[in-house]
């Protein structure tokens, strides 16, 4: 019972949070709030991809947020950090007036959960696979730098709703379906599809303009983001939108394949390298990728010699 009068207690909060969130006052104390608090950009920008889709690009460059708005309610897809939770609800109040009701994370990442626990005091109900669950039980760790340390997220972060193979939502005179891609950016990453409005939200299995992150402290896996890649494809019809979890604006099936064929000349090269023993030493002194990184170098954090290393031990199995 105590949870359903928070639960309803967050519902009544989110609506008055929403409705002050147009007053230009309250605007003025937010952008003080969160420009104490960090020097960080946490400002969006809005795309109408298709559909009852949305999507809101951060400034940050960290990742994007889709919407999926109606009538019924609103599902936000990914919270980004927790001090963005306020401008990312200014936004969504500028697409929608209704209820936000749901809240999908596409994976275990930080700029990914961070707002979780901010729209779980609202009401919203938290959504994601069972292994994002399990891992923010305990200390995160995520792929930059060789494998950093993040604390443990707070209980009210935690999903609420989590799911094996597959979930759908039905609202919005639409199916929204949410299922396990194959191990690739994480072993826990959600693949959204918007079969209405003809939409797919990837989360970080497809970034634009970079090369793919592996996560391989949770689970992810090169080999399986080929396959991950092909799945999605094979769900495009000539008119599908696609949200990257990090990227300028959203992309189309001609993305994807762009993007499938960049990891399929990735793996031919390091497999050719691997046939001619060369060591890593070499492959990574051998300027491998330099035809590649002036399209695909976007991200100075994880570049082609944090990413080949990857390939190459997989490979090498
Ligand atoms: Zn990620």
């Amino acid at each position: 019972m105590k949870g359903e009068s928070s639960l309803w207690n967050g519902k009544v909060r989110l609506r008055r949070f929403l409705n002050q969130s147009v007053r230009p006052g309250w605007i003025v104390l937010n952008l003080l709030l969160f420009t104490t608090v960090s020097a960080q950009d946490w400002s969006f920008t809005p795309h109408a991809v298709q559909g009852k889709v949305h999507m809101l690009e951060p400034a940050n460059t960290f990742g994007n947020v889709g919407v999926f708005a109606g009538d019924d309610g609103v599902l936000i897809i990914d919270s980004h950090f927790q001090p963005a939770v306020g401008e990312l609800l200014n936004q969504v109040a500028k697409i929608s007036t209704a209820e936000v009701r749901f809240l999908v994370n596409t994976h275990v990442h930080p700029d990914h959960i961070g707002g979780n626990g901010l729209l779980a005091d609202y009401g919203v109900t938290v959504v994601a696979h069972n292994s994002v669950r399990l891992a923010m039980l305990s200390e995160l760790r995520i792929p930059r730098r060789g494998g950093t340390f993040r604390p443990r997220p707070e209980a009210n972060a935690l999903p609420v709703l989590t799911y094996t193979d597959a979930i759908s939502f039905h609202f919005n005179d639409e199916e929204v379906r949410i299922f396990h891609a194959p191990p690739a950016h994480t072993g826990g990453d959600s693949f959204i599809h918007f079969t209405g409005s003809d939409v797919l939200h990837l989360g970080d299995v497809f970034r634009t303009r970079r090369y793919p992150i592996v996560d391989e402290f949770n689970g992810g896996s090169f080999l399986g983001m080929i396959e991950a890649m092909e799945l999605a494809i094979s769900l495009a019809g000539p008119n599908t939108k696609v949200i990257p979890g990090h990227g300028s604006g959203f992309s189309d099936r001609a993305g994807m394949e762009e993007y499938h064929q960049l990891l399929l000349t990735l793996k031919e090269r390091v497999q050719l390298a691997i046939e001619q023993e060369q060591p890593l030493s070499k492959l990574l002194a051998a300027g491998l990728t330099h035809d590649l990184d002036v399209y695909w170098g976007d991200d100075a954090g994880w570049t082609a010699a944090d990413l080949l290393p990857v390939i190459y031990g997989e490979l090498s199995q």
